[in-house]
């Protein structure tokens, strides 16, 4: 047997090998567990973009398309110039950043960064998106890194970086104050609890910046880093999270059934 026939045969077997791999164990539905990928079709389907119905300032749901609202009328320096979230923090989108963030499930990354992606491309980005000179990850501190291995923020704007062409850098921001969780804190105790935590390089002088993080919830932790990348001199700071609680229509909700 000749040499080039016996690498032919090798290379078929690597071949069918992968093969029998991706048959035996096919990426699976990370929710509904149907075999084809991580998030199929139909669960893709039961994301709920975020309504034209916002506060066009901070990008919260409001009953209406406002803009300003009672959470960021007070607010005279508020330090994003656009932010938007691309969908509503409810099921199934919920569960995948839960996976993504605490259950080691980086993989679905590049598969959420789509939706990112797919609201940059919307009418709400028109205007701004061409001023985007980098994009930048709401950075986590050096410790969380090391515990979690990862920092789920970057993974979604690398994503949406290879997505759009836009250019990806790690370096202007940094978490420098270990921040206890935000979860359960009030927003006044978010705000204080990420006061000065970040500190933006020199580089990010005269740029247009675009944050990226998984979550808007009070919207504290952008602000704060929207603040320190001004201050070190970034003329814009737009933020684009994934998901969106929808304040508006629980509240709604719960005036539909005591009314
Ligand atoms: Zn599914
Ligand atoms: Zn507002």
């Amino acid at each position: 047997m000749s040499v080039s026939h016996h690498a032919r045969i090798s290379h078929a077997l690597q071949r069918w090998a992968v093969a029998g791999i991706d048959l035996l164990f096919p990426p699976r539905c990370a929710t509904c567990g149907r075999a084809g990928r991580q998030i199929c079709a139909r669960c893709a389907q039961l994301v709920t973009p975020t309504p034209a119905t916002i506060c066009t300032r901070c990008g919260r749901v409001q009953p209406a398309r406002v803009p300003s609202c009672a959470q960021c009328a007070d607010d005279l320096d508020f330090p994003l110039d656009h932010v938007r979230a691309a969908a509503l923090h409810t099921a199934p989108l919920r569960e995948w950043i839960h996976l993504l963030k605490y259950e080691g499930r980086r993989d679905l990354a590049p598969a959420l960064a789509r939706y990112l992606t797919a609201a940059l491309a919307g009418a709400e980005w028109a205007t701004v998106r061409e001023r985007i000179d980098a994009v930048v990850p709401t950075p986590l501190h050096a410790e969380r890194l090391r515990t979690r291995g990862y920092n789920q923020a970057e993974l979604l704007a690398r994503g949406l970086c290879q997505q759009t062409g836009l250019s990806l850098r790690t370096n202007l921001l940094r978490r420098e104050k270990l921040t206890q969780s935000q979860v359960g804190l009030n927003a006044a105790a978010r705000k204080a609890n990420v006061e000065g935590a970040f500190a933006a390089a020199p580089g990010c002088r005269g740029l247009h910046l675009l944050l990226i993080d998984d979550v808007y919830t009070t919207g504290a932790t952008l602000q704060a880093c929207a603040r320190a990348l001004r201050a070190a001199g970034a003329v814009r700071v737009y933020a684009l999270t994934l998901a969106l609680p929808n304040y508006h229509s629980s509240s709604m909700h719960h005036d539909l059934l005591h009314s």
